[in-house]
């Protein structure tokens, strides 16, 4: 069998390793081209020793540069490149069959434009991608014949509840019920929220995941996104896309069909299943997750998503309905306004006041026929206006 040449962009962030893991189940089905990170340089390099990628990307010359000297060092010809073009170009590479997008945040965007539009397998972890690229990305999947994989675990759940022949897909569904395990603050007095600290707020009770998510977890942002981005994918209404709260994050999320019957993908919550899937789709490949008990689980519950609390969930639906480039300058403000809180800058509650003041305050007035370049001049003029709600919020 021929090898699957994979790029993992982000190779050094939670999706990224635990993809470095499934793969490293199967040498004989991969081989890893492409590694890249932002900062830390050490861990690419210990990723560059076991899976000796032809190509590394780093975002400064100073980082490339100490990259090369470990890798001299060790005796490795990696070949290190640098800043965000080479990220783009390396995308589009004919040594590339397949691109693993988890980098996190907008500033993945142009590397999985390039994917799409040069038709590669393309394994979608990073949302924000999708929710500022909306209809552009899925036309560049279209016009390129890419195969998009959701890698998302409740997109990849609704994925894997659905026929391969995607134009059955909407005689099929009636809607999709995406599942929320509510974060570590499910249960917390929402007047108490004010005064989280970043630590307790990155503190997810059934996922390890970067900083970035697991913030948007704390704040059912992610679920917000994760609505977005269910548009795109699925090709629904967003009167179609409902959330439920589901604490145990053993039911993925699930697909209500057009009889009343419901399908639900199932398993322990490990990104590692949704990973393997994308790799191996169509069949199944061993991913290294552990197994569902079925008799040490004690019960499911399903609970409405509470709106004083979790009000960021509820922009979804409003952006969406709104002129097209409304979901970029929400993800913009939200990346914003989680780096603030990050670094104590605002406080917890205030990331749901910059993202909805930064919403009502700017106009997205894109085009008809808008490019990628239009949206990254949105994405970067709704980042300075959420830095001036926030300096608002402070005086
Ligand atoms: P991490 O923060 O753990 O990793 C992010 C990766 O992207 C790292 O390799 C990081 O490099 C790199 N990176 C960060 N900023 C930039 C940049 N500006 N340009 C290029 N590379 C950059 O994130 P996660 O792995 O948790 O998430 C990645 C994506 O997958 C996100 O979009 C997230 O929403 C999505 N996702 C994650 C899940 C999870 O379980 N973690 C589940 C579902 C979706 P460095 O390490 O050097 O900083
Ligand atoms: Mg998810």
């Amino acid at each position: 069998m021929k090898k699957l040449r994979l790029l993992i962009l982000g190779s050094t962030g939670s999706v990224g390793s635990s993809t470095l893991d499934v793969v490293a189940r199967h040498p004989d089905r991969f081989e890893v081209v492409g590694l890249t990170s932002f900062r830390r340089v050490d861990v690419l390099f210990e990723q560059c020793r076991s899976f000796k990628p032809r190509v590394a990307v780093l975002p400064t010359e100073e980082r490339a540069a100490r990259l090369r000297e470990l890798l001299a060092a060790a005796g490795l010809d990696t070949e290190v490149r640098v800043g965000a073009a080479a990220l783009t170009e390396l995308a589009g590479a004919a040594e590339v069959d397949a691109v693993m997008a988890s980098i996190v945040g907008a500033a993945g965007l142009p590397a999985c434009m390039a994917a799409a539009k040069a038709g590669k397998r393309l394994l979608l972890a990073n949302k924000e991608a999708l929710v500022v690229g909306g209809g552009l990305f899925m036309q560049a999947v279209a016009d390129g014949g890419a195969t998009l994989l959701p890698i998302d675990s409740e997109h990849s759940a609704i994925f894997q509840c659905l026929p391969e022949d995607r134009s059955a897909w909407a005689r099929r569904i009636d809607h999709i019920v995406l599942t929320a395990s509510g974060g570590p603050f499910r249960e917390r007095q929402h007047d108490s929220l004010h005064d989280v600290t970043p630590e307790q707020a990155v503190a997810h009770p059934n996922w390890v995941m970067g900083r970035k998510i697991s913030v948007d977890s704390a704040t059912m942002m992610n679920k917000a996104l994760e609505v977005i981005e269910a548009r795109w994918l699925f090709d629904l209404a967003p009167e179609n896309i409902r959330v439920v709260v589901h604490p145990q994050s053993i039911i993925h999320s699930m697909v209500v069909c057009r009889d009343g019957s419901v399908l639900a993908q199932l398993g322990t919550p490990d990104m590692k299943v949704p990973i393997a899937y994308g790799l191996s789709f169509p069949e199944r490949i061993e991913s290294g997750a552990p197994r569902l008990d079925f008799m040490a689980m004690k019960d499911l519950s399903f609970n409405p998503p509470d709106r004083e609390r979790f009000p960021g969930l509820y922009l979804a639906w409003d952006a969406l309905r709104a002129p097209a480039g409304t979901t970029a300058i929400l993800n913009a403000a939200n990346e914003e306004a989680v780096a603030a809180f990050l670094s104590g800058t605002i406080g917890f509650t205030a990331i749901h006041s910059v993202n909805a003041r930064t919403l009502d305050q700017l106009q997205p007035h894109l085009g008809a026929s808008h490019t990628l370049d239009d949206l990254l001049e949105l994405d970067a003029r709704a980042r300075v206006q959420a830095q001036q709600v926030m300096k608002e919020l402070r005086t």
